[in-house]
């Protein structure tokens, strides 16, 4: 998808550097990574090990939540893992939900689960988190993972922003000592993406500023900015005007707007106004085909390595 060489003027990356402008296809890295996997399950199986084995705990009808479960669900077979749904009632009782996830937790065959969420407002979401046993924790919120990973310890990390930074890697963008800006700051993009990025890894020490709805004056942050990641969830809130040249842009909302020519009535957009941003970014994750299939890869990877664990 590279277009035109553009000879870059920012500082940030040196007079006369000249780039590409590149599509990043979110799509692709993560098939490459399930194949990956799928190997991996393979050679298990021909060793007599362990298949690995993801479990999902969805509550209530939200039809969203729904449609993320079961991509989950179908991931899980194409790489050959086992998997299991728990669908409860939205008005199951905080205390019964985490008598089943109890349950879950002492189940040896479940390698790893997660808490599908949102959960109803009646369910206090933290205590579910904490009730799930860390060591299954695929999705990386318990905070005994979520601590390691802000210290940099081996831990598992949330599957979106683990998936953001395979992008960077596979597509060898090295974001040290660039400007970067997060725009977001929930529990499972936001802050752990801008706590990764800063720290001394390969691809990271970046110099992280997060931003949410109380800052102010946005587009003189996201104008400073040689690398942006929005997770925010307005459709097309990120305009052309409010990035630079040659700009990083990493798109990770996901919004359903009102489409009358598409059978299910709505398309799926994202926080960037991709049609016009793209033509300043030096690379770009489209949505759909961007950050979303990526989170379901680095899911089942951390699955696995999960079921690994156990060996
Ligand atoms: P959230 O919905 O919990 O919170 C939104 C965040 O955006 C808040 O921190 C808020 O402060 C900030 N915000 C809102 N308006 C703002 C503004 N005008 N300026 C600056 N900051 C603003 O966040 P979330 O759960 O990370 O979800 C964000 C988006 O990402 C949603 O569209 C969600 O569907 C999507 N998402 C995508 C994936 C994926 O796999 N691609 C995974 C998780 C979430």
């Amino acid at each position: 998808q590279a277009e035109d060489g553009i000879r870059d003027r920012s500082p940030s990356r040196g007079l006369g550097d000249v780039y590409k402008r590149q599509i990043i296809d979110g799509k692709k890295i993560s098939e490459d990574i399930l194949n990956e996997i799928h190997l991996k399950v393979q050679e298990r199986a021909n060793q007599g090990l362990k298949i690995p084995h993801l479990a999902a705990i969805l509550v209530g009808d939200d039809g969203p939540s729904e449609t993320y479960v079961n991509s989950k669900i179908k991931a899980c077979e194409k790489v050959g893992f086992s998997s299991s749904l728990f669908n409860y009632d939205k008005n199951i009782s905080e205390e019964k939900l985490i008598h089943e996830i109890e349950l879950i937790n002492n189940n040896d065959d479940i390698d790893g689960f997660i808490v599908q969420l949102p959960l109803p407002s009646s369910i206090n979401q933290n205590n579910i988190l904490n009730s799930v046993n860390p060591n299954k924790d695929v999705d990386g919120f318990h905070p005994i993972n979520y601590g390691k990973m802000t210290l940099g310890a081996n831990s598992f990390i949330p599957a979106t922003p683990y998936g953001i930074l395979q992008l960077f890697q596979r597509y060898k963008i090295d974001l040290e000592g660039k400007k970067c800006l997060v725009i977001g700051r929930s529990q499972i993009v936001g802050r752990p993406i801008s706590i990764l990025l800063s720290q001394s890894n390969e691809f990271c020490n970046a110099t992280v500023t997060l931003a949410h709805s109380r800052t102010i004056d946005l587009a003189r942050h996201t104008l400073n900015s040689d690398v942006i990641i929005s997770a925010i969830g307005k459709p097309e809130f990120l305009k052309a005007e409010m990035v630079k040249e040659g700009a990083i842009i990493v798109d990770v909302g996901i919004s359903r707007v009102k489409d009358s020519s598409s059978k299910k009535g709505y398309r799926i957009v994202g926080d960037v106004d991709f049609k016009n941003v793209s033509k300043k970014a030096s690379y770009i994750t489209p949505v759909p085909g961007g950050v979303g299939p990526m989170t379901i890869a680095m899911l089942l990877s951390n699955t696995l390595e999960a079921c690994k664990k156990n060996d």
